[in-house]
This record gives structure tokens, sequence and C-alpha cells, in this order.
């Protein structure tokens, strides 16, 4: 049984045209009891705005609308897209705004009242560039209060890691440091069109109502992109291009000089970027 009272996605991709472009990202959910059920993951949507980045064929907005999202702000890039989100539009009238763009240049605070929730199957060319702007504002706590996303599952993998393991790194602690993160779906490569080379994951990040330890966003950001972009090495090694003090900001943050980056907790990389931050 289909979830609205509009055309099977495979239906709406024929009829406008949308041929999937790889340089966009572009791998269609084309069943929609599975965007209705990710939707659902992203919470009870009756009281909130929901941004969604990349709808595509609208496979996606439509399982949020039928889910009772009180409305629903998509940012689409590829204009091939509007006349079939237009007919969405057309169908939950006053719930969907639709906005042609670039996600990374728009501003959709305008068009969004609090509360809102972010759910996306996000181009993966731009997914961890959206994820850590949405991680490190300045103030927290953010404009949203979760982010609901599709990635690579190996993207998931990095959000989620522990200590100590391959996957963690730069993502696992800006989205530990403020949420709640989980992964709460696993998709094969069979459930797009086309699909893809490797398996999906949804991510669920809640926004936490303040970060776990303090610490300056972009001082944190800058640590660790720069302890894990030479992983391998010694923090004193690695990190010794911030301070000609390295070693002892290392040691005032609890972090042995000859440690690496992959040993180092949420905790003690906070603790590095408010010794930092200081001097
Ligand atoms: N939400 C749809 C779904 O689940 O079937 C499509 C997801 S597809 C993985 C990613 C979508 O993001 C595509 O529709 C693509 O055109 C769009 N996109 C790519 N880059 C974008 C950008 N910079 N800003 C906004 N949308 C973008």
């Amino acid at each position: 049984m289909s979830i609205d009272n509009l055309p099977p996605l495979k239906q709406v991709i024929d009829t406008h045209g949308l041929a999937a472009k790889k340089s966009l990202g572009q791998n269609f959910l084309l069943d929609l009891n599975l965007t209705a059920k990710i939707a659902r993951l992203s919470g009870r949507n009756e009281d909130h705005d929901v941004l969604e980045i990349g709808p595509g064929p609208g496979g996606l907005t439509r399982g949020l609308l039928s889910e009772g999202a009180r409305k629903v702000l998509a940012i689409e890039k590829d204009e091939r897209c509007l006349p079939a989100l237009a007919e969405i539009s057309d169908a939950y009238p006053d719930r969907l705004k639709v906005m042609s763009g670039d996600a990374l240049d728009i501003n959709p605070l305008d068009h969004l009242t609090s509360p809102i929730r972010i759910a996306a199957n996000l181009p993966y060319n731009i997914g961890t560039e959206l994820l850590v702007r949405w991680l490190t504002p300045p103030d927290w706590p953010p404009f949203w209060d979760s982010l609901t996303l599709m990635f690579q599952r190996e993207v998931a993998q990095r959000i989620t890691a522990e200590p100590g393991s391959k996957a963690y790194g730069r993502l696992a602690i800006l989205s530990q440091w403020r949420t709640d993160a989980k992964i709460v779906m696993n998709l094969p490569p069979e459930a797009f069109s086309p699909p893809p080379k490797v398996s999906s994951a949804v991510v669920h990040l809640a926004a936490l109502p303040e970060p776990r330890f303090a610490a300056d966003a972009a001082m944190l950001q800058h640590v660790t992109a720069t302890a894990f972009n030479q992983r391998r090495k010694m923090l004193r090694s690695s990190l010794k291009s911030l301070s000609s003090d390295i070693e002892d900001h290392l040691i005032a943050a609890d972090i042995k000089p000859t440690d690496r980056a992959e040993q180092i907790d949420v905790e003690r990389f906070c603790a590095l970027a408010r010794s930092l931050k200081a001097a």
C-alpha cells in the first residue's frame, strides 16, 4: 500500500526524466515504506519543522510529510527535481517549502520555526562538511534538536567510533562531544537506485543540552583535524605546529606527549583545546 496518493517513485523519475547524476551523489530511495521508516526514526514531528537536504524525487520528503511533520523545508541543487517536488507540495498544502540551490550556500533559518529537526539522505560529497558545520556552531544548543542522516556505512562508523578503534577520529570526537550518536539502520546497496558501491547506514544524533565537556568549537575542530591528519605519529610531533609548548599543553590535559591521537578520549581532547585556547 502506498503511503500517499502520489505516483510511485519509479514513475516520478521516469515522468520527470530524473536519470541519476553521479556528480550530485544521486542514489535514490524508491521504497516509500522504507522512507517512512527513516522518517519515523527522526522522531514524531507533528510539533517540529524538518530541514531536509537533497530531496531528489522526494522519497524521504513524502515519508516525512505522510508521517506528520509540521512542515518540511527541502533544499535541492538539481533543478530537474523541482517539478516533482512541486507535485508533493500540492498534495500537502502549506507543509512543504522547496528551496533551489546549494545547501552549503543557503541559510535555511529564515524559513524554519523552532523546534527543528534535520533529516536527510545526504549527497556523499558534502555530507561530512554539513555534519561538521551542524556540530560546531560557536554556541550550544544549536538550532536543531536532532539529526537523522544517511551516510556511507564507513562514515557512520566514524561518527560512532570509540577511542582505540581504526574508525575513531575527528568525526567521532566532534559528534560525541555534543550529541548522543548511534547507528539506527543499516541499508544494503540494493536499497538505492542506482545501487552505490558500498553499504549505507542511518545515524541519529540527538543534541545534548550542553556539551559533555567545555571547549571552544573552532579550537577543538582545529586540534582534532591536526592530530588525526598524522594519526600514526606521537602527539608531541603531530601537534607541534599548534604551539612551541605543545608538550606542556599535552601534560596539562593529562595526555602523554608520546601518545597517539586514537588513544585519546573526548574529555582529554577538550582539555587540550582549553589549554591551547587559554594560551
Ligand atoms: N532524498 C533523496 C532520496 O533519498 O532518494 C535523494 C538523495 S541523493 C543521495 C542526494 C540528493 O542531494 C540528490 O537529490 C542531489 O541532487 C542533492 N544534492 C547534491 N548536492 C547538493 C547540494 N550541494 N545542495 C543541495 N542538494 C544537493
